[in-house]
């Protein structure tokens, strides 16, 4: 374990940042997009091809929230399954949302091929463990409503996720060709790359303080700076501040903590994930993990509300990855840093039109590499004039949470009272005597 400063180990072993300047002076642009991770960034890329004059403002340096601090796992699909979202939508719409998410990752390889992004891309799969046989169950539906629909998706047995994962700790789980990994802030250098080289501009440590409409354009105040044009994108996600405090209060933020090991021995490499695949188990606090740059194992689960990341959540991670690989006691972090997630009240993530020409989209609960990637697209085609109903996705109204200041106090309260619930099924499990997949 280690007390060191927290750094993450994507900036220690990402691909240069492009170089990047604030805005200089008042600009006008068809289109501004206010936030640069993957949704900010692939929305300008999309219009740029489309040849819009766009201008991404990022209040940061580049990637230095959740899109430069992710797990890197590529997922398909959302949390709600197929049948469900077709329930909502209807059998048409619903399928076609369906495809849609279920071929997102498709759109990130696509696009790092395309524009040859150097981002340690690895298409080998998404594996979900099951920690209990509930959760098998709810896993050998989903891969039943993903078969139906052509997917590559499969149910393993506990000794094939053994095989993969390398951990004994699971009584099987769900395996979806169609996920992968990347490098998540050389995907989001090699994206901003892209976007410079298609003609939009990106001003970084520009944040956009004040928002209001006049006459028929948005007027962005920035300290560099007024930026105005007819339609403006808002893609702070879980880093939505008072700019919009609508979508503030339409999520619940929650920190994500990561940490990765010293480089594993060659013995320990040849059995954890050997296939090169990611994971997200199934505990009501999921644990995720991958192997990235060096042979390190990257872990994440939950992180502590309102507090820097630092021994204690070093230790509580520290716990999670000997519980799962046991062979790997005595292993030291040498890395570790956390980020804020954006979860909705629905689980799925939402396309705003907040106003005419003032859109948004966010919420990604935990899966926006993939659908993040998506939504920018989305806010693109819709940016271009794609109607709602000809949009793989809908355009909801912003739903403030009721009593959002007391619902993230009660957020921190389900995720305590979840932790209990996830360790007495494993204390009921290690007394029934399945110690060896709890
Ligand atoms: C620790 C962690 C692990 C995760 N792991 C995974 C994973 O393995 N797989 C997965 O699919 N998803 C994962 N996620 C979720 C995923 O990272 C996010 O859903 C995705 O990055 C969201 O992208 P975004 O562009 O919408 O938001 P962000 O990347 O957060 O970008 C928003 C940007 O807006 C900027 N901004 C905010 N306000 C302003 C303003 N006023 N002016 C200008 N700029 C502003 C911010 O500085 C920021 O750069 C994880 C998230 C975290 C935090």
């Amino acid at each position: 374990m280690t007390a060191a400063p927290a750094q993450s180990l994507w900036s220690a072993t990402a691909t240069a940042a492009p170089a990047l300047a604030p805005l200089a002076g008042p600009r006008r642009a068809d289109i501004a997009i206010i936030g640069a991770g993957y949704t900010g960034l692939s929305a300008a890329l999309h219009l740029a091809a489309a040849g819009r004059v766009v201008l991404v403002l990022e209040a940061q340096a580049l990637g230095t929230r959740a899109s430069g601090l992710n797990g890197g796992q590529v997922i398909p699909g959302l949390k709600t399954d197929p049948d469900a979202l077709e329930a909502w939508l209807g059998p048409e719409r619903g399928a076609r949302l369906v495809a849609s998410v279920g071929a997102a990752p498709d759109l990130v390889f696509e696009l790092i091929g395309r524009h040859a992004i150097d981002c340690d891309a690895v298409r080998s799969g998404w594996i979900q463990p099951a920690t209990s046989q509930a959760a098998l169950s709810e896993l050998a539906g989903r891969v039943e409503q993903w078969r139906r629909r052509g997917a590559a998706v499969e149910l393993l047995a506990a000794r094939e996720v053994a095989l993969l994962t390398g951990s004994r700790r699971y009584c099987g789980g769900l395996l979806d060709r169609r996920g992968g990994t990347v490098q998540p802030l050389s995907y989001v250098h090699g994206l901003a790359r892209a976007v410079a080289r298609s003609g939009a501009e990106i001003c970084v440590h520009t944040p956009a303080l004040h928002l209001r409409r006049a006459a028929r354009e948005w007027q962005i105040e920035t300290p560099h700076g007024a930026v105005s044009a007819p339609i403006v994108i808002v893609a702070t996600n879980a880093y939505s501040g008072a700019l919009v405090g609508a979508l503030r209060r339409s999520i619940i933020v929650v920190p994500s903590f990561q940490v990765a090991t010293m480089p594993l021995t060659q013995a320990q490499r040849a059995q954890i994930l050997p296939g090169g695949q990611a994971a997200s188990d199934t505990w009501h606090l999921l644990r995720y993990f991958r192997l990235a740059a060096g042979a390190r194992l990257v872990l994440g689960a939950r992180g502590t509300f309102g507090r820097e990341p630092g021994p204690r959540s070093c230790r509580h991670h520290y716990r999670a990855v000997v519980e799962i690989y046991p062979q790997l006691a005595g292993v030291a972090f040498e890395y570790h840093w956390g980020g804020l997630v954006a979860m909705t009240r629905d689980h799925l993530p939402h396309l705003h039109e907040l106003a005419p020409g003032l859109l948004a989209g966010l919420g990604y609960n935990g899966r926006g590499v993939a659908m993040a990637t998506l939504m920018g697209r989305l806010l693109a085609q819709r940016a271009l004039g794609m109607s709602d109903a000809e949009l793989a996705f809908p355009v909801t109204p912003v739903r403030s949470i009721p009593l959002h200041g007391a619902s993230s106090l009660a957020a921190r309260a389900a995720i305590q009272y979840l932790r209990a619930v996830d360790s007495l099924a494993r204390i009921h499990a290690r007394l029934r005597g399945r110690s060896s997949w709890i």
